[in-house]
């Protein structure tokens, strides 16, 4: 039976330990923290490919749809929600040109106007004049599922260990040190979030990262009120099952630039309740919590999926909660000796490398 050691427990790391686990691996996945400890417990959850950064990064978004209900097919407890997203975020001519570049890619949406937004979100009080609805669109707690998949796969956890690197034998990836000593494996999967770099640095991998800091706000939970996701000029809102409604706040998207949150997480949650507050008067709103957590962008902005030496695989990546699914399933494969999966293939880490070098995934010869 293949040993399978996972750095990890977001949710790619126990998205991969359930593929795997069901390969028929022995996985054991390792935290410094816990299940949700990194960025997966302070995300906003959407599950999108209206945001995307090239026609490559948009299919893999695509395919992160297909998979994610796939996946909820497989587990009944998943708490992922199909509501849909508004996007108002812009209009005029700058939203006709989301839509035709969408439309154009053949992603399903409708073009909705003031009455219909007004039908939709009545808690909205100023509706605007159009929106756009991408009906395929959802959300998931990350954490959530991250734990859901652990508990369904019968991978073993190790909490509070952290892993302080890599180790190698005749050139190939043959294990984890930790404090107490070396956890040995067949395979190692860094899915360590902003901790991967540090753990592929001495080995001479170079993964460059983006700083991205960004503030998740939690109002105390409300009866039902927004029945989609909201893309607004004030920034993504959306309510969970739990009734509370999330915002991300200070820098809000992926596409922002910002290194630091510049101010008090309070202060900016302050500012962002009196945003959400303008929008819906008649909602009786308190934030509840404000979480400062670190977005794991690579320096392209793209996912890093795929093996980087022998016995050492990769997935670090921006929009993990749309991304967990597809990554878990096309990575195992791949880890099982399959096909290179071509959907991964501009989503490698060699294209940071100087050299470019390429790792054989299959039939590869062991040193
Ligand atoms: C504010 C915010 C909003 C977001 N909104 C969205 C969104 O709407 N849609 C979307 O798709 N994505 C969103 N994301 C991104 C998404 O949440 C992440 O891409 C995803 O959670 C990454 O999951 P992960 O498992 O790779 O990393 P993480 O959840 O960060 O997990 C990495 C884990 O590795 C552990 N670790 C690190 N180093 C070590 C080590 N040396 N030893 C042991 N353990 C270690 C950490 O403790 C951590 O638990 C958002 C992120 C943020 C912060």
């Amino acid at each position: 039976m293949q040993k399978t050691v996972i750095i990890g427990a977001g949710i790619i790391g126990c998205a991969i330990a359930f593929q795997l686990a069901r390969r028929g691996h022995a996985v054991t996945v390792l935290d410094a923290g816990g299940i949700g400890a990194g960025a997966s417990g302070r995300s906003f959850g959407w599950i999108n490919a209206s945001f995307h950064l090239s026609e490559a990064h948009f299919r893999l978004r695509m395919e992160g749809i297909t998979a994610h209900h796939r996946l909820a097919a497989q587990l009944p407890d998943a708490p992922t929600s199909w509501p849909g997203t508004l996007l108002f975020e812009t209009q005029g001519e700058a939203l006709a040109a989301t839509e035709a570049d969408l439309a154009r890619l053949g992603y399903p949406l409708q073009r909705l106007t003031r009455a219909q937004i007004e039908a939709t979100v009545p808690a909205l009080a100023d509706p605007p004049a159009e929106a756009l609805l991408f009906p395929a669109e959802g959300a998931v707690d990350p954490a959530a599922l991250a734990r859901c998949l652990l508990a369904a796969s019968g991978a073993r956890l190790w909490r509070g260990v952290a892993v302080l690197g890599l180790v190698q034998r005749a050139g190939r990836v043959t294990g984890v040190q930790t404090a107490e000593g070396v956890v040995g494996a067949d395979a190692v999967v860094v899915a360590a979030g902003t901790g991967s770099p540090a753990l592929l640095a001495p080995l001479g991998l170079d993964l460059p990262m983006l700083t991205r800091p960004g503030l998740m706000l939690a109002t105390r939970p409300l009866p039902p009120a927004l029945p989609r996701i909201l893309v607004t000029p004030a920034g993504e809102i959306r309510q969970d099952g739990a009734g509370r409604i999330l915002m991300p706040t200070a820098a809000g998207h992926q596409g922002d630039a910002a290194e630091d949150v510049s101010g008090l997480a309070g202060a900016h949650a302050d500012r962002a309740l009196a945003g959400l507050q303008a929008l819906f008067p008649a909602l009786a709103l308190d934030w509840a919590e404000v979480a400062l957590a670190f977005r794991p962008v690579p320096g392209d902005g793209l996912p890093v999926i795929g093996p980087a030496a022998p016995g050492l695989w990769l997935a670090v990546m921006h929009s993990g909660a749309t991304l967990a699914a597809v990554a878990a399933e096309r990575i195992a494969a791949e880890m099982d000796g399959g096909e290179d999966q071509p959907i991964l293939a501009p989503f490698r880490l060699s294209r940071f490398a100087r050299s470019g070098a390429d790792f054989c995934t299959k039939n590869c010869p062991r040193p």
